[in-house]
């Protein structure tokens, strides 16, 4: 599903933020991107997306080369992905539901449709009595969630999370990683950027891990 052959990223002021870094993810596998802070995670999971552009080698997504992507063919290729951040970056004059809805607006789906699909995304992470509410009014562990639904909520073959538990105390945290084992046992592929040592400790995932924007992979229960 993706494949990174050669990738190196160099930021504007030459900071040498990934070095041929190279690594593959096949369909419904799970992976975590290990690595201390500045190593490199959130860039690599940035140019998955495309939000950054490689300095060199080569992207592959569904046999795609999207490195080569042109900006008008981006949002189909974000169209199979959903992406969570630490902050979960929702909007806070928008109620829950409105939130989550996001991205099946932007897609134009008829709001019948809106409203099935919110709904089911609502019930995958345990907040459909709070649809009507402002993120304001959740706890951390909830508007992580009411994130993670607008995420999948168009049921995107790939996940991507950038310390989804940096703020988040160790049960919310395991509950958050369940939620995406949900979605990896039925089909979907996750990968994973922490650095919380007790949640790591807890599964036996890949561990993609980064150092000083190399990449190696770590045995199983490193
Ligand atoms: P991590 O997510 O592991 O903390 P990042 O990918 O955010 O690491 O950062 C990797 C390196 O690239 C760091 O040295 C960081 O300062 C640098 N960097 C990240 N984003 C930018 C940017 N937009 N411009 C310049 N340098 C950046
Ligand atoms: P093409 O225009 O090459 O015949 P498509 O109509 O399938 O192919 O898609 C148009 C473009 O959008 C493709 O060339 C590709 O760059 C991009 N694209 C389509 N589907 C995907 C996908 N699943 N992942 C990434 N990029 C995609």
């Amino acid at each position: 599903m993706i494949q990174f052959q050669q990738v190196s990223k160099a930021y504007r002021g030459g900071r040498q933020a990934l070095q041929k870094v190279d690594f593959h993810l096949k369909p419904a596998d799970m992976a975590f991107l290990t690595g201390h802070s500045g190593a490199g995670k959130s860039t690599l999971l940035k140019l998955i997306c495309a939000l950054e552009r490689p300095s060199d080698g080569k992207i592959w997504f569904n046999g795609h080369d999207i490195t080569r992507l042109s900006n008008k063919k981006i949002p189909f290729l974000r169209r199979n992905i959903g992406i969570i951040f630490q902050d979960h970056k929702l909007l806070m004059d928008r109620s829950v539901f409105d939130n989550i809805a996001l991205p099946l607006r932007v897609e134009q789906m008829n709001e019948h449709d809106i409203k099935r699909r919110v709904s089911a995304a609502l019930d995958k992470v345990g907040l459909l009595d709070k649809a009507k509410c402002l993120p304001i009014q959740l706890s951390g562990g909830e508007q992580q969630r009411v994130g993670i639904a607008r995420a999948v909520v168009n049921k995107p073959m790939l996940v991507l999370a950038d310390e989804p538990t940096g703020n988040l105390d160790a049960e919310l945290s395991q509950q958050v990683l369940r939620l995406f084992e949900e979605f990896n046992r039925v089909g979907v592929t996750v990968l994973m950027a922490t650095h919380d040592t007790s949640l790591l400790a807890s599964r036996d995932y890949r561990r993609l891990d980064l150092h000083k924007g190399n990449l190696r992979e770590l045995a199983h229960g490193a």
